[in-house]
């Protein structure tokens, strides 16, 4: 099956490793990819081959509404963040296209909508601190390509 990150091609609107700029003008390399679909469909999607929910968050400060979701099948954990509203809970075993919400502006999104999107690999994963934030420490473009997404640079 063809994983989807929405049901029109990613855009990719901000990659790992950039220098971004906080409220109070300091630069932070920025932890994961931000995305946005092409068309208006906002629905958010598992890319994954399985997976379950490990972690949500309704009201982080800079994630606002926010998922992770595991899986055993990559050795790797995604985080979704910023979203509008979310559509699984923890616990849920998640397929792979299966919707997990929808995107939003929630938490630190001065910008508007987007799909701050982090990868955390197994690795790292026991000593995870889910309240710290900006901590994807890998990036998830790889794992996105080799599932096939859909996926382009958006050109500003
Ligand atoms: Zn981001």
């Amino acid at each position: 099956m063809k994983a989807k990150l929405f049901n029109s091609t990613a855009l990719i609107i901000g990659y790992y490793g950039e220098t971004y700029t906080n409220s109070k003008n300091q630069p932070y390399p920025h932890k994961g990819v931000d995305f946005a679909p092409k068309l208006s469909d906002w629905t958010v999607f598992n890319p994954m081959e399985g997976g379950e929910c490990v972690h949500i968050d309704h009201a982080h400060p800079n994630y606002g509404k926010m998922v992770m979701i595991h899986s055993r099948k990559h050795r790797t954990t995604l985080r979704f963040c910023h979203l509008d509203s979310i559509a699984v809970n923890v616990g849920d075993k998640i397929k792979q296209n299966q919707k997990i919400g929808v995107m939003g502006a929630t938490g630190n999104a001065p910008n508007g909508a987007h799909v701050h999107l982090e990868e955390i690999p197994q690795k790292d994963f026991g000593n995870y601190d889910f309240n710290t934030p900006l901590q994807g420490n890998s990036d998830p473009l790889s794992l996105l390509y080799y599932l096939g997404c859909d996926m382009e640079e958006y050109k500003w």
